[in-house]
């Protein structure tokens, strides 16, 4: 196994005075010009992670290992890392140049060279115009970009990116994030950035990390993370998900045959299992096609419940047999025939599409 340029090792927090951990045993590996997601809901542990890399809040316990080299007990300012907080942080008082040189200031950098990688660092976000502004007289995205610029122009190790585009509106979110990919791959830093947005972490990152409750779930390719989630929290974080608890009836070399109550035997890919095993059976809601119900076809069955037009797609809830569990199925518009409420419609899918997710332990 190669050994990454940033590594965390079992790295927690407990925060003074507060009851439970906000980090549990954190172990991450990013490798050398990869960008890492840290993909979790609000309040799982995010910022605190990425502020133990940074060196802004002291871990509780684990280490944090740059190139080999132990960086955890490193204060903040030679930890040799950029970082773009969730509010920007700039100083208003002076202009996007004067914001930018801070670091590079902090540094004792001689004049003529600081002039020349501020110059460098506008350039690669494309702020040279914007030079002489004050923070103030600048768009959201404008502030983004002196933000980056700034973590940037010390050409730091590592990139820690907070939430970069929660505060941008949707159209500039979009931009925004081409953006950052593209001065990410120019500049081949090592980047983590943290975020609630699964859109954001599967488009952006080379890799993503879901956290949950102070817990890395799962790591992966995006890909590997929305088609082969292993735990629930998972599969339904990362997009949506029908996901239905069964017993594993039968184990073959690629397949598992899953009893679903009220649904009957389902053959799911992935494991390892046993028969016998309880286990959750996924099934993503535009995977699954309606039709009309054919009398005696002994298909899965199910009845509409309420089917709600959303531009591209519709959403329907699906029940199955009489009391079986209820399927969100997503349709596109336009080619499909679209069903209404009380509807009989038969429901399929390719095999491929059931995924086994294992069972959770403890409580959820
Ligand atoms: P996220 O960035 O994923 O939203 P955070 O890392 O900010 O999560 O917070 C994780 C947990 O730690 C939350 O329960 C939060 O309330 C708590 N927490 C964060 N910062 C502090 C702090 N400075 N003092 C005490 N508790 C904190
Ligand atoms: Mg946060």
């Amino acid at each position: 196994m190669s050994e990454g340029h940033l590594v965390l090792e079992a790295l927690a927090k407990t925060y003074p005075g507060k009851d439970g951990a906000a980090v549990r045993g954190v172990d991450l590996t990013v490798e050398r010009g990869r960008m890492l997601a840290v993909l979790g809901p609000s309040g799982c542990g995010k910022s605190t992670t990425l502020r133990m890399i940074a060196g802004l809040v002291e871990p509780t316990a684990g280490r944090i290992r740059v190139d080999g080299r132990d960086l955890t007990d490193v204060p903040v300012h030679r930890r040799d890392m950029g970082v773009v907080f969730q509010s920007y942080a700039l100083f208003p008082h002076l202009d996007v140049a004067r914001n930018v040189a801070f670091g590079l200031e902090m540094r004792g950098t001689p004049k003529a060279e600081l002039r020349r990688r501020v110059d460098e660092a506008l350039d690669l976000v494309r702020l040279g115009h914007l030079a002489g502004r004050r923070i103030a007289q600048l768009s959201g995205g404008q502030q983004q970009r002196v933000a980056l610029a700034r973590a940037l122009v010390v050409k730091p190790a590592v990139l820690l990116l907070d939430e970069p585009l929660s505060n941008l509106d949707a159209q500039l979110r979009s931009a925004m994030r081409d953006e950052i990919v593209r001065i990410q791959r120019e500049t081949g830093v090592t980047t983590v950035f943290v975020t609630h947005d699964q859109q954001e972490a599967l488009s952006m990152a080379d890799g993503v990390a879901v956290m949950n409750q102070g817990r890395i779930e799962q790591t992966g390719t995006p890909e590997d993370i929305y088609e082969r989630p292993e735990r629930p929290f998972v599969a339904r974080f990362v997009g949506r998900a029908n996901l239905l608890d069964g017993t594993v009836s039968g184990v073959e070399a690629d397949t598992v045959a899953v009893a679903l109550p009220g649904l009957g035997t389902v053959r799911a890919a992935g494991g390892p299992v046993t028969a016998g095993a309880a286990t959750t059976v996924m099934l993503r809601p535009h995977r699954i096609a309606l039709t009309g119900a054919a009398p005696g076809s002994g298909a899965v069955r199910g009845t509409v419940l309420s089917a709600g037009y959303a531009g591209e797609t519709v959403a329907y809830r699906v029940r199955v047999g009489d009391a079986g569990p209820v399927l969100d199925v997503e349709r596109p518009t336009g080619a499909h025939a679209s069903y209404g409420p009380g509807a009989e419609v038969e429901l399929s899918w390719d095999p491929d599409a059931p995924r086994l997710v294992a069972a959770e332990e403890g409580t959820e």
